[in-house]
Protein backbone atom coordinates (compact mmCIF):
# COMPACT_ATOMS: atom_id res chain seq x y z
CA UNK A 1 0.00 0.00 0.00
CA UNK A 2 1.46 3.84 -0.77
CA UNK A 3 1.16 6.06 1.57
CA UNK A 4 0.73 9.72 1.43
CA UNK A 5 2.60 12.15 4.28
CA UNK A 6 0.77 15.52 5.51
CA UNK A 7 2.61 17.92 7.07
CA UNK A 8 1.69 21.20 8.57
CA UNK A 9 4.36 23.79 10.32
CA UNK A 10 4.22 26.30 13.18
CA UNK A 11 6.98 28.47 12.88
CA UNK A 12 8.07 30.73 15.57
CA UNK A 13 9.64 34.20 14.49
CA UNK A 14 11.45 36.30 17.28
CA UNK A 15 10.96 39.65 16.19
CA UNK A 16 13.64 42.28 16.16
CA UNK A 17 11.64 45.24 18.04
CA UNK A 18 14.41 47.09 20.79
CA UNK A 19 11.94 46.39 23.42
CA UNK A 20 9.45 43.40 24.52
CA UNK A 21 6.11 42.99 23.69
CA UNK A 22 4.07 44.44 26.82
CA UNK A 23 6.56 46.36 28.79
CA UNK A 24 9.78 48.63 28.13
CA UNK A 25 12.80 46.10 29.18
CA UNK A 26 15.49 45.41 26.07
CA UNK A 27 15.31 42.64 23.77
CA UNK A 28 18.74 42.23 23.65
CA UNK A 29 20.46 39.30 23.54
CA UNK A 30 23.28 37.77 26.05
CA UNK A 31 22.97 40.10 29.62
CA UNK A 32 23.30 38.50 32.48
CA UNK A 33 20.36 36.59 34.04
CA UNK A 34 17.16 38.38 34.66
CA UNK A 35 18.50 41.90 34.30
CA UNK A 36 16.15 42.71 31.50
CA UNK A 37 13.26 42.28 33.33
CA UNK A 38 10.81 44.69 35.28
CA UNK A 39 7.20 43.89 37.53
CA UNK A 40 5.38 43.80 34.27
CA UNK A 41 7.49 40.92 32.10
CA UNK A 42 8.10 38.91 35.85
CA UNK A 43 4.02 38.72 36.29
CA UNK A 44 3.78 40.69 39.51
CA UNK A 45 -0.05 41.21 40.52
CA UNK A 46 -1.69 44.77 39.96
CA UNK A 47 0.77 45.56 37.00
CA UNK A 48 -0.79 46.18 33.12
CA UNK A 49 0.47 45.10 29.95
CA UNK A 50 0.85 47.92 27.43
CA UNK A 51 0.86 46.30 23.53
CA UNK A 52 4.06 47.58 21.97
CA UNK A 53 3.59 49.38 18.11
CA UNK A 54 6.42 48.05 16.09
CA UNK A 55 5.26 44.83 16.89
CA UNK A 56 1.98 44.83 15.68
CA UNK A 57 3.86 46.72 12.54
CA UNK A 58 6.19 44.08 12.22
CA UNK A 59 3.07 41.57 12.41
CA UNK A 60 1.42 42.98 9.37
CA UNK A 61 4.79 43.07 7.29
CA UNK A 62 4.62 39.24 7.37
CA UNK A 63 0.79 39.26 7.25
CA UNK A 64 1.02 41.39 3.50
CA UNK A 65 4.10 40.01 2.52
CA UNK A 66 2.54 36.06 2.76
CA UNK A 67 -0.99 37.18 0.83
CA UNK A 68 -3.27 37.36 4.63
CA UNK A 69 -6.43 38.84 5.36
CA UNK A 70 -6.14 41.12 8.10
CA UNK A 71 -8.39 41.30 10.48
CA UNK A 72 -9.73 44.77 11.35
CA UNK A 73 -10.07 44.00 15.31
CA UNK A 74 -8.30 41.45 16.79
CA UNK A 75 -7.84 40.09 20.86
CA UNK A 76 -5.02 39.02 23.01
CA UNK A 77 -5.94 36.13 24.96
CA UNK A 78 -4.27 34.06 28.22
CA UNK A 79 -3.17 30.50 27.05
CA UNK A 80 -2.89 29.04 31.08
CA UNK A 81 -0.13 25.90 31.58
CA UNK A 82 2.00 25.80 34.37
CA UNK A 83 5.92 25.99 34.26
CA UNK A 84 8.75 27.46 36.07
CA UNK A 85 9.70 29.81 33.44
CA UNK A 86 6.27 31.21 33.01
CA UNK A 87 5.80 33.93 35.64
CA UNK A 88 2.20 34.90 35.23
CA UNK A 89 0.97 31.24 35.03
CA UNK A 90 -0.02 32.03 31.74
CA UNK A 91 0.83 33.11 27.83
CA UNK A 92 -0.43 36.07 26.32
CA UNK A 93 -1.16 35.05 23.00
CA UNK A 94 -4.06 35.20 20.28
CA UNK A 95 -6.74 32.76 19.92
CA UNK A 96 -10.08 33.07 18.35
CA UNK A 97 -9.35 36.25 16.57
CA UNK A 98 -5.82 36.34 15.09
CA UNK A 99 -4.41 39.35 13.77
CA UNK A 100 -4.41 37.64 10.01
CA UNK A 101 -5.30 34.84 8.62
CA UNK A 102 -5.75 32.71 4.77
CA UNK A 103 -2.44 33.63 3.61
CA UNK A 104 -0.09 31.44 0.88
CA UNK A 105 3.29 31.33 0.13
CA UNK A 106 4.44 29.86 -3.37
CA UNK A 107 7.43 27.23 -2.96
CA UNK A 108 9.79 25.67 -5.31
CA UNK A 109 10.80 22.01 -5.42
CA UNK A 110 12.80 19.98 -8.05
CA UNK A 111 11.39 22.77 -11.02
CA UNK A 112 7.49 22.39 -9.80
CA UNK A 113 5.79 25.21 -7.72
CA UNK A 114 4.01 24.20 -4.96
CA UNK A 115 1.33 26.93 -2.79
CA UNK A 116 1.66 26.34 1.24
CA UNK A 117 -1.41 27.77 2.60
CA UNK A 118 -1.37 29.98 6.09
CA UNK A 119 -3.79 29.52 8.45
CA UNK A 120 -2.97 32.60 10.06
CA UNK A 121 -0.19 34.40 11.83
CA UNK A 122 -0.53 36.15 15.43
CA UNK A 123 1.43 37.38 18.13
CA UNK A 124 2.34 36.25 21.44
CA UNK A 125 5.16 36.49 24.27
CA UNK A 126 7.87 34.31 24.51
CA UNK A 127 8.80 32.10 28.01
CA UNK A 128 11.51 32.85 30.10
CA UNK A 129 14.35 29.87 29.78
CA UNK A 130 15.44 27.52 32.45
CA UNK A 131 18.92 26.21 33.13
CA UNK A 132 20.04 23.35 35.00
CA UNK A 133 23.14 23.29 36.73
CA UNK A 134 25.17 19.66 35.99
CA UNK A 135 27.39 20.10 39.36
CA UNK A 136 23.91 20.45 42.15
CA UNK A 137 20.49 19.17 41.79
CA UNK A 138 18.87 22.86 41.13
CA UNK A 139 17.37 24.62 38.11
CA UNK A 140 17.39 27.97 37.15
CA UNK A 141 15.14 30.29 35.55
CA UNK A 142 16.30 33.33 33.59
CA UNK A 143 13.35 36.15 33.00
CA UNK A 144 15.40 38.12 30.43
CA UNK A 145 13.43 36.50 27.60
CA UNK A 146 10.24 36.52 29.36
CA UNK A 147 8.13 38.89 27.22
CA UNK A 148 10.07 39.01 23.85
CA UNK A 149 7.57 39.76 20.74
CA UNK A 150 7.10 36.32 18.71
CA UNK A 151 4.50 35.74 15.59
CA UNK A 152 3.54 31.77 15.31
CA UNK A 153 3.10 31.32 11.52
CA UNK A 154 0.40 27.95 11.30
CA UNK A 155 0.45 26.76 7.48
CA UNK A 156 -2.22 24.55 6.54
CA UNK A 157 -1.64 20.46 6.24
CA UNK A 158 -0.59 21.30 2.43
CA UNK A 159 2.74 19.95 2.54
CA UNK A 160 3.36 16.84 1.00
CA UNK A 161 7.37 15.51 1.73
CA UNK A 162 9.97 16.69 3.73
CA UNK A 163 12.15 18.69 0.86
CA UNK A 164 8.53 20.72 0.56
CA UNK A 165 8.56 20.99 3.82
CA UNK A 166 12.47 22.28 3.96
CA UNK A 167 11.43 24.66 0.52
CA UNK A 168 9.05 26.22 2.62
CA UNK A 169 10.90 26.85 5.87
CA UNK A 170 13.70 28.59 3.65
CA UNK A 171 11.16 30.56 2.03
CA UNK A 172 9.71 32.04 5.29
CA UNK A 173 12.60 32.34 6.63
CA UNK A 174 14.16 34.58 3.50
CA UNK A 175 10.59 36.25 3.48
CA UNK A 176 11.25 37.29 7.33
CA UNK A 177 15.06 38.46 6.48
CA UNK A 178 13.65 40.63 3.76
CA UNK A 179 11.37 42.39 5.70
CA UNK A 180 14.18 43.10 8.14
CA UNK A 181 11.67 42.25 11.09
CA UNK A 182 13.91 38.60 11.89
CA UNK A 183 17.05 37.30 11.68
CA UNK A 184 15.87 34.05 11.20
CA UNK A 185 18.73 32.36 12.93
CA UNK A 186 17.85 28.87 13.61
CA UNK A 187 20.57 27.55 16.12
CA UNK A 188 20.16 30.56 17.96
CA UNK A 189 16.60 30.15 18.47
CA UNK A 190 15.60 33.26 16.94
CA UNK A 191 13.50 31.10 14.22
CA UNK A 192 11.52 27.99 15.40
CA UNK A 193 9.66 25.13 14.18
CA UNK A 194 7.64 22.35 15.38
CA UNK A 195 6.28 20.03 12.35
CA UNK A 196 2.95 17.88 12.64
CA UNK A 197 3.26 14.81 10.77
CA UNK A 198 0.73 11.89 10.03
CA UNK A 199 0.34 9.80 6.85
CA UNK A 200 -2.45 8.10 4.60
CA UNK A 201 -3.36 5.84 1.84
CA UNK A 202 -2.30 7.54 -1.15
CA UNK A 203 -6.00 9.06 -2.42
CA UNK A 204 -7.85 9.36 0.65
CA UNK A 205 -9.26 12.30 1.81
CA UNK A 206 -9.14 11.70 5.49
CA UNK A 207 -6.27 12.51 7.89
CA UNK A 208 -4.48 10.10 9.40
CA UNK A 209 -3.72 10.27 13.12
CA UNK A 210 -0.48 13.17 13.49
CA UNK A 211 2.32 13.39 15.98
CA UNK A 212 3.82 16.96 16.53
CA UNK A 213 8.17 16.77 16.08
CA UNK A 214 10.20 19.15 18.49
CA UNK A 215 13.49 20.29 18.28
CA UNK A 216 14.42 20.66 15.13
CA UNK A 217 16.67 23.40 14.87
CA UNK A 218 18.07 23.85 11.53
CA UNK A 219 16.70 22.48 7.97
CA UNK A 220 18.53 19.50 7.90
CA UNK A 221 17.19 18.25 11.28
CA UNK A 222 13.23 19.28 9.58
CA UNK A 223 13.60 16.92 6.90
CA UNK A 224 15.52 14.17 8.55
CA UNK A 225 13.03 14.10 11.40
CA UNK A 226 10.35 14.22 8.86
CA UNK A 227 11.57 11.41 6.66
CA UNK A 228 12.28 9.44 9.39
CA UNK A 229 8.66 10.15 11.27
CA UNK A 230 7.23 8.90 7.27
CA UNK A 231 8.84 5.80 7.75
CA UNK A 232 7.88 5.06 11.75
CA UNK A 233 4.15 6.13 10.85
CA UNK A 234 4.27 3.24 8.08
CA UNK A 235 5.72 0.74 9.33
CA UNK A 236 3.36 0.98 12.93
CA UNK A 237 0.35 0.69 10.30
CA UNK A 238 1.60 -2.33 8.25
CA UNK A 239 2.50 -4.03 11.22
CA UNK A 240 -1.40 -3.60 11.58
CA UNK A 241 -0.90 -1.03 14.45
CA UNK A 242 -2.30 2.30 14.93
CA UNK A 243 -0.48 5.64 15.78
CA UNK A 244 -1.54 7.88 18.20
CA UNK A 245 -1.54 11.87 19.17
CA UNK A 246 1.71 12.81 20.81
CA UNK A 247 4.65 14.95 20.86
CA UNK A 248 7.66 13.30 19.68
CA UNK A 249 11.25 14.87 20.12
CA UNK A 250 13.81 14.67 17.25
CA UNK A 251 17.13 13.15 18.77
CA UNK A 252 19.86 14.52 16.39
CA UNK A 253 22.54 12.60 17.46
CA UNK A 254 20.31 9.24 16.74
CA UNK A 255 18.92 9.92 14.28
CA UNK A 256 15.46 9.37 15.65
CA UNK A 257 11.98 10.64 17.11
CA UNK A 258 11.23 10.09 21.17
CA UNK A 259 7.74 10.04 22.24
CA UNK A 260 7.97 13.36 24.80
CA UNK A 261 4.60 13.40 26.19
CA UNK A 262 0.67 13.07 25.16
CA UNK A 263 -0.54 15.64 22.95
CA UNK A 264 -2.27 18.45 24.53
CA UNK A 265 -5.82 19.57 22.89
CA UNK A 266 -6.68 23.47 22.74
CA UNK A 267 -9.34 22.88 25.62
CA UNK A 268 -6.21 21.90 27.77
CA UNK A 269 -5.29 25.57 27.90
CA UNK A 270 -8.30 27.08 28.73
CA UNK A 271 -8.11 29.79 26.81
CA UNK A 272 -9.97 33.15 27.32
CA UNK A 273 -9.69 36.74 25.88
CA UNK A 274 -7.22 38.76 27.87
CA UNK A 275 -9.21 40.95 30.38
CA UNK A 276 -6.10 43.51 30.49
CA UNK A 277 -5.90 44.46 27.06
CA UNK A 278 -8.30 46.14 24.63
CA UNK A 279 -9.22 44.47 21.15
CA UNK A 280 -6.64 45.39 18.85
CA UNK A 281 -8.33 47.82 16.19
CA UNK A 282 -6.03 47.98 12.99
CA UNK A 283 -7.28 50.77 10.61
CA UNK A 284 -6.89 50.23 6.51
CA UNK A 285 -4.49 53.50 6.72
CA UNK A 286 -2.00 51.78 9.05
CA UNK A 287 -2.53 48.52 6.43
CA UNK A 288 -1.62 50.87 3.62
CA UNK A 289 1.35 52.42 5.12
CA UNK A 290 2.83 49.03 5.46
CA UNK A 291 2.49 48.22 2.33
CA UNK A 292 3.78 51.93 0.98
CA UNK A 293 7.50 50.45 2.45
CA UNK A 294 7.30 46.53 1.59
CA UNK A 295 10.31 46.19 -0.14
CA UNK A 296 10.77 44.31 -3.06
CA UNK A 297 10.27 40.49 -1.83
CA UNK A 298 12.26 37.18 -2.41
CA UNK A 299 9.86 35.57 -5.69
CA UNK A 300 9.56 38.74 -7.29
CA UNK A 301 13.15 39.48 -7.45
CA UNK A 302 13.73 35.96 -8.31
CA UNK A 303 11.24 36.77 -11.24
CA UNK A 304 12.90 39.99 -12.13
CA UNK A 305 16.65 38.53 -11.96
CA UNK A 306 15.41 36.15 -14.45
CA UNK A 307 13.91 38.12 -16.71
CA UNK A 308 16.13 41.40 -16.14
CA UNK A 309 19.72 39.28 -16.35
CA UNK A 310 18.67 36.21 -18.38
CA UNK A 311 19.80 33.95 -15.18
CA UNK A 312 18.64 30.34 -15.01
CA UNK A 313 15.92 29.77 -12.11
CA UNK A 314 18.99 28.23 -9.98
CA UNK A 315 21.24 31.13 -10.04
CA UNK A 316 18.26 33.41 -9.64
CA UNK A 317 16.89 31.28 -6.67
CA UNK A 318 20.43 30.92 -4.94
CA UNK A 319 20.93 34.57 -5.27
CA UNK A 320 17.78 36.00 -4.09
CA UNK A 321 17.45 34.25 -1.11
CA UNK A 322 19.16 36.42 0.88
CA UNK A 323 18.38 40.59 -0.01
CA UNK A 324 22.24 41.35 1.27
CA UNK A 325 23.25 38.79 -1.39
CA UNK A 326 21.21 40.06 -3.57
CA UNK A 327 22.13 43.48 -3.66
CA UNK A 328 26.12 42.40 -3.41
CA UNK A 329 25.35 40.88 -7.15
CA UNK A 330 23.10 43.89 -8.17
CA UNK A 331 26.07 46.16 -7.58
CA UNK A 332 28.66 43.67 -9.22
CA UNK A 333 26.58 43.51 -12.04
CA UNK A 334 26.39 47.61 -12.22
CA UNK A 335 30.25 47.97 -12.72
CA UNK A 336 30.96 44.42 -14.46
CA UNK A 337 27.10 44.34 -16.86
CA UNK A 338 27.78 40.60 -17.55
CA UNK A 339 25.47 38.84 -15.09
CA UNK A 340 26.03 35.41 -15.61
CA UNK A 341 29.78 35.43 -15.40
CA UNK A 342 28.92 37.30 -12.12
CA UNK A 343 27.04 35.01 -10.81
CA UNK A 344 29.37 32.17 -11.78
CA UNK A 345 31.89 33.97 -9.17
CA UNK A 346 29.11 34.75 -6.66
CA UNK A 347 28.12 31.48 -6.00
CA UNK A 348 31.44 29.87 -6.58
CA UNK A 349 34.24 31.63 -5.37
CA UNK A 350 32.40 34.51 -3.44
CA UNK A 351 30.10 31.68 -1.46
CA UNK A 352 32.52 28.99 -0.98
CA UNK A 353 35.32 31.53 0.92
CA UNK A 354 32.38 32.62 3.14
CA UNK A 355 31.28 29.41 3.89
CA UNK A 356 35.17 28.38 4.71
CA UNK A 357 35.52 31.95 6.90
CA UNK A 358 32.24 31.42 8.51
CA UNK A 359 31.27 34.77 7.56
CA UNK A 360 27.89 36.24 5.98
CA UNK A 361 27.86 38.64 2.80
CA UNK A 362 28.11 41.60 4.43
CA UNK A 363 31.60 40.55 6.65
CA UNK A 364 32.77 39.41 2.94
CA UNK A 365 36.50 40.67 2.47
CA UNK A 366 36.14 41.25 -1.03
CA UNK A 367 33.99 43.78 -1.66
CA UNK A 368 31.67 44.03 -5.06
CA UNK A 369 33.55 46.67 -6.49
CA UNK A 370 36.76 44.73 -6.34
CA UNK A 371 34.92 41.77 -7.70
CA UNK A 372 33.28 43.51 -10.68
CA UNK A 373 37.03 45.01 -11.24
CA UNK A 374 38.59 41.93 -11.51
CA UNK A 375 36.00 40.42 -13.64
CA UNK A 376 36.65 43.46 -15.79
CA UNK A 377 40.26 42.53 -15.91
CA UNK A 378 39.89 39.18 -17.29
CA UNK A 379 37.68 40.56 -19.85
CA UNK A 380 39.93 42.92 -21.32
CA UNK A 381 42.66 39.81 -21.33
CA UNK A 382 45.23 41.66 -18.78
CA UNK A 383 44.63 38.38 -16.94
CA UNK A 384 43.67 34.32 -17.57
CA UNK A 385 41.03 33.19 -15.62
CA UNK A 386 43.38 30.98 -14.28
CA UNK A 387 45.28 33.73 -12.70
CA UNK A 388 42.06 35.57 -11.83
CA UNK A 389 41.06 32.54 -8.84
CA UNK A 390 45.03 33.44 -7.76
CA UNK A 391 43.90 37.21 -7.58
CA UNK A 392 41.03 36.69 -5.52
CA UNK A 393 42.25 34.26 -2.89
CA UNK A 394 44.81 37.60 -2.54
CA UNK A 395 42.34 40.05 -2.02
CA UNK A 396 40.43 37.79 0.34
CA UNK A 397 43.25 37.54 2.69
CA UNK A 398 44.63 41.73 1.73
CA UNK A 399 41.62 43.07 0.69
CA UNK A 400 43.33 45.41 -1.97
CA UNK A 401 42.03 46.02 -5.46
CA UNK A 402 42.82 43.56 -8.23
CA UNK A 403 44.86 45.85 -10.22
CA UNK A 404 47.36 46.27 -7.68
CA UNK A 405 47.79 42.92 -6.73
CA UNK A 406 48.40 41.97 -10.54
CA UNK A 407 50.56 44.69 -10.98
CA UNK A 408 52.59 44.25 -8.08
CA UNK A 409 53.08 40.65 -8.47
CA UNK A 410 53.55 40.67 -12.25
CA UNK A 411 50.38 38.31 -13.31
CA UNK A 412 50.03 40.55 -16.40
CA UNK A 413 48.94 37.65 -18.77
CA UNK A 414 51.90 36.95 -21.76
CA UNK A 415 49.47 38.15 -24.90
CA UNK A 416 53.22 38.34 -26.88
CA UNK A 417 53.18 36.11 -29.72
CA UNK A 418 56.92 36.36 -30.27
CA UNK A 419 57.38 35.46 -26.75
CA UNK A 420 55.45 32.74 -26.50
CA UNK A 421 56.68 30.76 -29.74
CA UNK A 422 59.74 30.92 -28.03
CA UNK A 423 58.68 29.72 -25.26
CA UNK A 424 57.10 26.76 -27.09
CA UNK A 425 59.80 26.06 -29.71
CA UNK A 426 62.07 25.46 -26.56
CA UNK A 427 59.60 22.85 -24.81
CA UNK A 428 59.10 21.17 -27.76
CA UNK A 429 63.20 20.93 -28.70
CA UNK A 430 63.47 19.72 -24.78
CA UNK A 431 60.55 17.03 -25.57
CA UNK A 432 61.44 15.31 -28.85
CA UNK A 433 59.51 11.40 -27.40
CA UNK A 434 56.50 13.72 -26.90
CA UNK A 435 56.17 15.48 -30.35
CA UNK A 436 57.13 12.06 -31.73
CA UNK A 437 54.54 10.54 -30.36
CA UNK A 438 51.92 13.04 -30.94
CA UNK A 439 52.76 13.21 -34.66
CA UNK A 440 52.13 9.82 -34.66
CA UNK A 441 48.49 10.43 -33.48
CA UNK A 442 48.71 10.69 -30.09
CA UNK A 443 46.81 13.69 -30.20
CA UNK A 444 46.11 13.76 -26.39
CA UNK A 445 49.93 15.35 -25.97
CA UNK A 446 48.58 18.78 -26.58
CA UNK A 447 47.12 18.93 -23.40
CA UNK A 448 50.76 18.05 -21.90
CA UNK A 449 52.43 20.66 -23.89
CA UNK A 450 50.02 23.16 -22.82
CA UNK A 451 50.63 22.52 -19.18
CA UNK A 452 53.96 22.51 -20.00
CA UNK A 453 53.96 25.85 -21.46
CA UNK A 454 51.82 27.31 -18.30
CA UNK A 455 53.87 25.51 -15.94
CA UNK A 456 56.92 28.33 -17.65
CA UNK A 457 55.24 31.07 -17.75
CA UNK A 458 53.58 30.48 -14.07
CA UNK A 459 50.09 30.31 -15.49
CA UNK A 460 50.37 33.81 -17.22
CA UNK A 461 50.16 32.50 -20.92
CA UNK A 462 47.07 33.33 -22.28
CA UNK A 463 45.94 30.24 -23.42
CA UNK A 464 44.12 30.18 -26.53
CA UNK A 465 47.13 31.84 -27.98
CA UNK A 466 49.23 28.97 -26.61
CA UNK A 467 46.91 26.06 -28.34
CA UNK A 468 47.31 27.77 -31.70
CA UNK A 469 50.98 28.58 -31.46
CA UNK A 470 51.48 25.05 -30.26
CA UNK A 471 49.41 23.54 -32.93
CA UNK A 472 50.90 25.54 -35.76
CA UNK A 473 54.57 24.14 -34.57
CA UNK A 474 53.74 20.93 -33.80
CA UNK A 475 52.24 20.80 -37.71
ZN1 LIG B 1 9.72 44.03 31.49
Amino acid sequence: MNFEPVIGLEVHAQLKTNTKIFCACSTSFGAPPNTHTCPVCLGMPGVLPVLNKKVVEYTLRMALATNCDIAGESRFARKNYFYPDLPKGYQISQYELPIAEHGFVDVEVNGNLHRIGITRIHMEEDAGKLGHDPQRPVSMVDFNRTGVPLIEIVSEPDIRSPEEAGAYLRQLRSIVRYLAICDGNLEEGSFRCDANVSIRPQGSQALGTRTELKNLNSFKHVEKSLQYEIGRQKEVLLDGGQTIQETRLWDPDKNKTTSMRGKEEAHDYRYFPDPDLLPLVIEDSWIQNVKKILPELPDAKKKRFMAQYRLPSYDAELLTSDRELADYFENCVGIFPRPKQVSNWVMGALLGLLNTQGKSIDESPVSPENLARLLALVEDGVISGKIAKTVFDEMAQTGKPAKQIVEAKGLVQITDTDALEDVVSNIISDHPKEVEAYKNGKTKLLGFFVGQVMKETKGKANPKLVNEILKGQLG
